[in-house]
C-alpha cells in the first residue's frame, strides 16, 4: 500500500496583540503583529495535524523580531485580548526580518541568501 505523506511548513498571521514593552527600543503599550509558524503533515493532500508551532512578534517601531515562548504563544493565540509578557519573548533578529525560512520557519533578514539556522537556500 502506498502512502503519500509529506511535511510542509505553514504560517499564520494571528493578528495584533498588545505588548507591555519592547526592550529593543523601549516602545511601551504598542500593538504588534504576531505570526505563528508550524509544520504540518499532509496525507494524500489532506492536511493533518500541525506540530512544532513557534510564535514570533515584531516590534512595530524598529522591526526587531522576537520569538515568543511556546506556552505564552498558545495563550495569546487563544485569547485575542491577551497581552504578551515581555519576559517571555526572546529577541532573534536585530533588524527587520521580512522573510521566514520555508524549511524551518526561522525569521531571516531580507538580504540573507541562506537560512542562518538550517542552511536552506532562500
Ligand atoms: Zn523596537
Ligand atoms: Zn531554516
Amino acid at each position: 500500500m502506498f502512502f503519500f505523506i509529506a511535511v510542509v511548513s505553514g504560517r499564520e498571521e494571528l493578528g495584533l496583540r498588545r505588548c507591555g514593552r519592547f526592550p529593543c527600543c523601549g516602545t511601551v503599550g504598542a500593538t504588534a503583529p504576531v505570526t505563528c509558524v508550524f509544520q504540518r503533515f499532509i496525507l494524500f493532500f489532506i492536511p493533518l495535524f500541525r506540530f512544532g508551532r513557534r510564535y514570533f512578534v515584531s516590534c512595530p517601531n524598529c522591526g526587531a523580531v522576537y520569538e515568543i515562548e511556546p506556552e505564552e504563544g498558545r495563550r495569546i493565540e487563544r485569547d485575542p485580548a491577551a497581552e504578551i509578557d515581555p519576559e517571555r519573548m526572546h529577541r532573534v533578529s536585530s533588524g527587520r526580518a521580512a522573510n521566514f525560512c520555508p524549511n524551518c520557519g526561522s525569521p531571516v533578514p531580507l538580504d540573507a541568501r541562506y537560512c542562518p539556522r538550517c542552511g536552506t537556500r532562500l
